[in-house]
């Protein structure tokens, strides 16, 4: 199989990806030149809207000025610090900024360059934490199956996808998964199964909690609030530190800085839309209780993690120019704003029978594509999805296909009105085209 982007031969590996159907579906090589605002093009000029943002990062849009003036400055005027010793001027003002505006009830930002590093560090720190105040059986980590925290080996093991996990066992023991909740039925099940485990395995021996508020990967599913309610007062009452993975939804991709906002949450960990992907960059934010042992306990430690280039000056310039720009253009209230719109312009497409209920909130949202078999809805096959990604990228929209077959779309918080409309409309005349197929031909010939 041979496969060419301009006169040069394929040789990217793309991690997560089917690579026989990048080279064996001309439709799904997009190699794309440039970008600007909400919109990408290719080499030939082919214009297409950014329904995913990137990689659900690009905040507010591709190529601003604003964005890449703070990283240029913040490059020339001090390239690298190490932030491992020596904090820079940018990095200690990102991090007051971020709590400040963020999430004024934490105490310390820890910096990072990815969000499986954030949520890895997070984990770590929590269990040496309860090493230093003499509680060492306290190492169990808690999550939910479906949930995605990184690639790395613990947030692989911590992430409920044991499919993907099982390559590279054996993996780091001492984690357990609830059931997913993405109704209220399955969420009763699982609260049963929380309760079941930390009354098992003891509180004792019991860490951290890890969820995100809204499940990207699973396919936007917003737990019920009686779940998350019930889960973080057992948490609490039992010592056992939260960590939101708000790697996705912070930083107002739900038309909020924070999708839980909940003073029992110990941990934060941001990534994605904190840098607007213009730079690597990631966050932890904690609690004071978590820093006390660390910073000013009797027999203080340091936290034996960190990496060469996390809170690197340029990194946190671009995240202080994200901030600003989210305030300086009101655009929470516009994700909340253009966010409702673009659900009720989906859900008008549900009419056409070939997707469920609209899932997400703010700028967060996930259209379930099914189709009718003999045991009534089913998610689509795997071929039918792919169908679905190339049309909407030869009609000129990006988006990304999440768990059970649900198209995840996630575009820049900067996004306007006629984009959103855009998104609906591209989206509907994909789906309006396969029901005519669907409808006219046998189901063979149908994604021909
Ligand atoms: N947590 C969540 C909730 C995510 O969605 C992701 C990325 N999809 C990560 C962690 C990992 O972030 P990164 O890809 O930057 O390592």
């Amino acid at each position: 199989m041979r496969s060419t982007i301009g006169r040069l031969p394929y040789r990217v590996w793309h991690p997560w990806t089917s690579m026989p159907t990048i080279l064996g579906h001309p439709s799904l090589q997009v190699a794309f030149e440039r970008a600007e605002g909400s919109y990408l093009y290719t080499a030939d000029g082919h214009r297409m809207l950014d329904g995913c943002a990137g990689m659900w990062n690009v905040c507010l849009g591709h190529a601003r000025k604003d964005m890449i003036d703070a990283v240029a400055e913040a490059l020339g005027a001090l390239t690298y610090s190490c932030n491992i010793e020596f904090p820079s001027r940018r990095a200690n003002e990102f991090a007051h900024e971020l709590l400040q505006t963020v999430a004024p009830r934490m105490s310390r930002a820890m910096f990072h360059c990815t969000g499986t590093a954030a949520v890895e560090s997070a984990i770590l720190l929590v269990r040496q934490y309860f090493k230093m105040i003499g509680k060492p059986d306290r190492v169990g980590v808690v999550s939910v199956t479906g949930a995605y925290h990184g690639c790395s080996m613990l947030t692989a093991a911590v992430s409920g996808i044991p499919n993907d996990a099982r390559w590279f066992m054996p993996l780091p023991e001492g984690i357990a998964h609830i059931g997913m909740p993405s109704d209220e039925a399955s969420a009763l099940r699982s609260l049963v199964e929380f309760h079941d485990l930390v009354d098992r395995l003891g509180p004792e021996r019991i860490a951290c909690f890890v969820f995100e508020p809204i499940m990207g990967v699973a396919g936007i599913i917003e737990p019920p609030r009686f779940w998350l309610e019930q889960i973080l007062e057992r948490c609490r009452a039992e010592g056992i530190r939260v960590i939101a993975d708000e790697v996705t939804t912070g930083v107002g991709r739900v038309g909020n800085w924070l999708a839980c906002d909940d003073p029992r949450v110990d941990i934060i960990a941001l990534g994605k839309g904190l840098s607007g992907g213009y730079v690597p960059l990631a966050a932890t934010l904690y609690s004071d209780e978590l820093f006390t042992p660390f910073g000013t306990g009797v027999t203080p430690e340091d936290f034996k993690s960190g990496s060469t280039m996390d809170g690197y000056p340029a990194a946190c310039a671009a995240g202080l120019a994200v901030i600003s720009a989210i305030q300086r253009e009101r655009l929470l209230e516009r994700a909340a704003r253009l966010g409702a719109m673009l659900k009720s312009r989906l859900t008008a497409l549900c009419d056409q029978g070939l997707c469920g209920p609209i899932r997400g909130r703010g700028l967060m949202l996930g259209v379930p594509l099914i189709q009718q078999g003999p045991l009534g809805p089913q998610p689509f096959e795997p071929a039918r999805m792919r169908w679905v990604i190339a049309r909407l990228l030869q009609h000129g929209l990006v988006l990304h296909a999440v768990e059970d077959s649900t198209l995840a779309i996630l575009p820049p918080l900067t996004v306007v009105e006629a984009e959103i409309n855009e998104i609906a409309e591209i989206l509907g005349g994909v789906l309006s085209d396969l029901r005519r197929r669907t409808e006219a031909r046998s189901a063979r010939e149908v994604l021909v």
